[in-house]
């Protein structure tokens, strides 16, 4: 296997592209959207129960359509009050329909009714980020894993980032996500963990 120094990174949300490449960007790897390389290509359904399971679909999904190294992420905010909830489902957790903003809007209404009534001590939620690096056949490279600790706030703080970002709280930071300047979310994200992960095993593989 020769030096991975190209990737495209599967995925349409422009926030999760310029995380990953901040990350692996320094070590010399250009790393391009779909929109670069051609396409378009058909959407794989993300039919995985977990954040791996949708990785690794994306990823060799994409790398087949486009025959070259792909790397994709799945991701979500994982409630311990709500069983797990909104997990696999977080982008859509309120309805598919609309743009992202919308989507959002209407995941973040929900989460607020949904934990109206939970108690303080009972609040603690994660994201979670898996990737999947795929090479141009469609063969696994590597699976990485990332998360990021907090709480639901009691009303949502921020205007940075994206999706969930204004209600996870963090204690020893005493500010939400949103509220994090992005190169300060990199350094303890989901997101960045899974990447900081991903550049090891890309080092790894020579
Ligand atoms: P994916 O694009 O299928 O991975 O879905 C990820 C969804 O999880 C997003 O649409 C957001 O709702 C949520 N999510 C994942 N990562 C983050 C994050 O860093 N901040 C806020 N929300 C996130």
């Amino acid at each position: 296997m020769s030096a991975v120094r190209d990737i495209v990174v599967a995925t349409g949300n422009p926030h999760k592209v310029e995380e990953i490449r901040a990350i692996l960007g320094p070590m010399g790897i250009v790393l391009r959207g779909l929109d670069e390389v051609g396409g378009p290509f058909a959407e794989p359904e993300e039919t995985g129960r977990t954040f791996e399971a949708n990785a690794r679909i994306k990823a060799v999904a994409y790398a087949k359509a486009t025959g070259r190294v792909v790397l994709a992420d799945d991701s979500g905010l994982e409630v311990d009050a709500l069983g797990g909830e909104p997990g696999v489902d977080s982008a859509v957790w309120a309805g598919a329909e609309g743009a992202r903003a919308e989507r959002d809007a209407r995941n973040n209404a929900k989460l607020r009714e949904r934990m109206a009534r939970v108690p303080a001590d009972r609040r603690a939620a994660r994201f979670v980020c898996c990737m999947c690096l795929a090479d141009a056949d469609g063969h696994v490279l590597a699976t990485t894993r990332g998360t990021f600790e907090g709480r639901i706030a009691d009303v949502p703080r921020g205007d940075h980032g994206f999706g969930y970002d204004p209600w996870l709280w963090l204690d020893d930071a005493g500010c939400s996500s949103a509220e994090l300047a992005p190169e300060a979310k990199n350094l303890r994200s989901h997101r960045g963990h899974a990447a900081r992960a991903m550049a090891e095993a890309i080092r790894r593989l020579g």
